[in-house]
Parts: C-alpha cells; structure tokens; sequence
C-alpha cells in the first residue's frame, strides 16, 4: 500500500484528521483539490474564525438539535478545551468573546490555517494541493484506495477518510463530492438543505430597511401561525429580507417549514426588555412629557430613524398628529406594533449561500466511536459531510474538528511484520 490512510479534504476537518493520523505514526496523504487548503476556515467568522465555544459539554450538544447525540464521544475525546490547547501549542493564543465565542487573538483566520498546515508538515503528512479526488476505490466491502483526475495510478491505502465539507460555498471547494461517493458505496443521504441561511421576505419592508441592524431584539417564528420557536440576540435587514445571527440560527427550522408547505411569519419584539404593562407606561410618560411633539418626533425616541416611517404606517398614526391627540387605543396599536413587528417569510436564500449544510452522510450508518463507516470498512467520514449542523457560535467548527481527529485517532496503524510483510 502507498500509504496507511489517504484523507479526502483539506479543511478544518481533514487537516485535523490528517494531523492526528500522522502524531500517532501514519504514513497520511492528504489530497486537497483546491490550489490550497484550508479556503473555507480562512472566510470562516468573517474572516476572524469563531473555532470553537466556551460553552459546557450539554449546552453545547443542544446547539446542534437532533443530531448533536451522535458527536458525544467524538467531543469526550477531542472537545473546545482540547482545540485552544492544540491551537496555543500550535503558536495561535485564544480568546473568549461574547457568548462565549472563541477567536484568535490575532482575529485572523489565516492564522488557523497556516497553524493546522505547519502542524500537518511537521508530522509529515503528504499534503497535495490541486488535487481532486474522483472515485473511490472499494473492493469485497472494504476500501482500497481513490483514484485522482488527471492521474493514471490510483493512491492506495487501507484506510480512507472523507472530509470533503458540505455543499455550500462551493467555490471553497466545497462542492459536494463526499456524498456522492457515500451513496454511490451504499451509505443513505439525508436531503440536503441549507442551514445558517439568510431568510427572504414579502413586500418591500425589508428591502426599504436594508442596512439597519438590530441589536437585543427578540425574534419569534410562528409556523402556520403557531408560535415554535424564539431567539433573542442581533439580526439584520436586507435587500432580499433579513440576516444576522438570530435569523441564521432559526433559519434551520424555517426552511423545513417552508419545505413542509407551512406559511412562515416572523414576529420582531423591539422591546423584548419591557412587558406590555411597563412599555404602556413607559409610553404613556414619553406622549405626556413630548404632548405637543408631533407622533413622528416622539418616535425618534424609540426607534432607529430607519424604522420610524414604516411604523407610522403600520400603526395607522399620521405621522404630524401631537402627542396629546394620540388616543388610548392609537397607543395600544403602538405597543402591539413594538412587541409584535410582523414580517411574512417567501423563501430562503439557496444551498450555495448557506453557512453550513444540513443533512448528509446518515450518521445511524457511522460508528460515533471511530467515524468509520458502518457499510464499508476502512472508509471514515468526518466534518459537514456528515448529518450534523449547529447554530452560529464556533459549534460547526468544533464538530468538523472533533470528528476529524477521532476519525485520525481511529485509522488502524499496521504492525512492523505487516508493513514489511513478514520479512
Ligand atoms: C462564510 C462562512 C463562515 C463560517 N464561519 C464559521 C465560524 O466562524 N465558526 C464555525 O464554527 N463555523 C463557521 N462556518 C462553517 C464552517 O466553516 C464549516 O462547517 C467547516 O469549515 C466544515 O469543515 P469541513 O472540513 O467539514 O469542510 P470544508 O472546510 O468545507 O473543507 C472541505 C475541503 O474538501 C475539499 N474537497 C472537496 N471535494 C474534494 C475532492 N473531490 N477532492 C479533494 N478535495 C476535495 C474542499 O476543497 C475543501 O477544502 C462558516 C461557513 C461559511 C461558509
């Protein structure tokens, strides 16, 4: 064999693989089809690379749904505290921001990237740049090795891992590829759908807001006019409709919604600080002491300049009125209208613009223990190829690390007698 295991991908999830298939003593190729790797994790956080989250061990499972059950022992034996202990060994120091957000210090993803490559080199592993992988080589239920474009001869090994990302952002590289070849050997995709995703909205509301972002609000979904879900934090107007991290998190049950048929409507709180009762008398006390402000003059008080006209409308209040005409009931509309700023979801922006893919690789069809496939021995899968996602905060990240390493940490490593076969 050419090499004791070949790793498919070079990003957060591969590299790691490789890494640790090489630390403990592996013969590890590393075929990255990309002129270079590491592409995603360098636009990842904005180009800063959120890594990984503070966050403890049950808090940060449920950050993924569903599926955060399957990374458990993936996480028990590679997690966040292990990640900033690899990075700091690896010259990039951390540090935890708000919602407890770890970032370099150097606030440049690239510095990740060039740590991971240094690391992979140092170890040894065969890192080849522009090369895309085709096909996989499978015989009698077990992988042989992968075959390359442009290359006559195959890459033989006895252990392979797929880390070819999801299917979003393809220009990263990440096109794909990994779930073909997983249902091609038998493995079950779970569709594919974009997660982390920004959401489009009818009418022209959003679109006349574009730009204003809003911080401590509260955003509730109502699906089919029931209310499911609710996030507080910071989100963003756009030209299509609205974005921003709260947004982003919803969005995955958003688009099943959207999938299943059902009408999606969002509710804003802009005062998600103050009850209804609180916010009449706080309104009740900025009408009085501004009664002969005009009602477009009080609201400035209130609201982002951005939003005042698109208030005055929906609360049916002419905009010269003065304060003190505004009757009770006027008042009560404008408190709904606070706590309640609807918008009506028409869609979501497409796969290839999503943070992260949903659905993948089945994870019932891997072992949690080793990342093996449990169809087809020697072929492992870690990262996005996988049915896991998570919101926005590093959990992504995180995932792509902790199943690239267990994934390394499995491949068998051959005895003397078999590498020299016996001689
Ligand atoms: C704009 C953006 C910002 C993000 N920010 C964050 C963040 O701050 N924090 C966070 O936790 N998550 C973030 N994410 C999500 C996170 O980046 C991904 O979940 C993570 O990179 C997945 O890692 P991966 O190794 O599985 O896949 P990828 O990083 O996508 O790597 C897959 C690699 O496989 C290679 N490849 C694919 N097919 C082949 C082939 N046929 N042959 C050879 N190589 C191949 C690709 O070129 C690529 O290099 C962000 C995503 C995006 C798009």
């Amino acid at each position: 064999m050419d090499y004791q295991v070949i790793v498919i991908g070079g990003g957060a999830a591969g590299l790691m693989a490789a890494i640790r298939a090489a630390e403990r003593g592996a013969r590890t190729l590393l075929l990255e089809k990309m002129d270079r790797p590491g592409r995603k994790l360098r636009i990842s956080g904005k180009g800063r690379c959120n890594l990984t989250n503070a966050a403890p061990l049950e808090e940060f499972i449920a950050h993924f749904g569903p599926t955060g059950r399957f990374l458990r022992q993936a996480f028990h034996r590679f997690f966040a505290p292990d990640l900033v202990a690899f990075f700091e060994e690896s010259g990039v120091r951390t540090v935890v921001e708000r919602g407890g957000r770890v970032f370099p210090v150097s606030s440049q993803a690239q510095d990740v990237v060039d740590a991971l490559v240094r690391r992979a080199t140092e170890h040894g592993v065969n890192l080849r740049p522009r090369s895309p992988v085709r096909r996989l080589l499978v015989a009698e239920g077990r992988v042989v090795g992968v075959t390359v474009a442009g290359r006559a001869r195959p890459f033989r090994a006895p252990a392979v891992i797929v880390a070819t990302g999801g299917a979003s952002y393809p220009r990263t590289g990440s096109t794909g590829d990994g779930y073909r070849w997983a249902e091609a050997v038998g493995h079950t995709i779970v569709p594919l759908r974009p997660a982390l995703i920004p959401l489009v909205t009818a009418g022209t509301v959003a679109p006349r807001l574009q730009g204003l972002s809003l911080r401590n609000v509260t955003v509730r979904v109502l699906v089919g006019g029931k209310r499911t879900a609710e996030m507080f934090g910071e989100m963003l107007f756009t030209h299509f409709g609205v974005s921003g991290p709260i947004i982003l998190s919803l969005s995955r049950l958003v688009v099943d919604a959207l999938r299943n048929g059902q009408a999606v409507t969002l509710s804003l709180d802009l005062k998600p600080a103050l009850d209804e009762h609180t916010l009449d008398r706080r309104l009740l006390r900025d009408l009085d002491s501004q009664g002969k402000r005009q009602y477009r003059t009080v609201l400035k008080g209130l609201l982002p300049a951005k939003l005042i006209p698109i208030c005055i409308e929906q609360t049916r209040i002419p905009a010269r009125k003065v304060a003190h005409q505004i009757t009770a009931r006027e008042r009560a509309r404008l408190r709904r209208w606070l706590k309640d700023f609807r918008l009506t979801v028409s869609g979501h922006r497409p796969l290839a613009e999503a943070l992260v893919t949903a659905g993948g690789v089945a994870t019932r069809e891997v072992n949690p223990r080793t990342m093996e496939s449990l169809l087809v021995r020697g072929l492992y899968f870690a990262g996005e190829v996988l049915d896991v996602d998570a919101d926005t905060g590093g959990y992504n990240l995180q995932a792509a690390f902790s199943t690239g390493w267990l994934a390394g940490n499995s491949i068998p490593l051959e005895t003397e007698d078999e590498r020299t076969g016996g001689r």
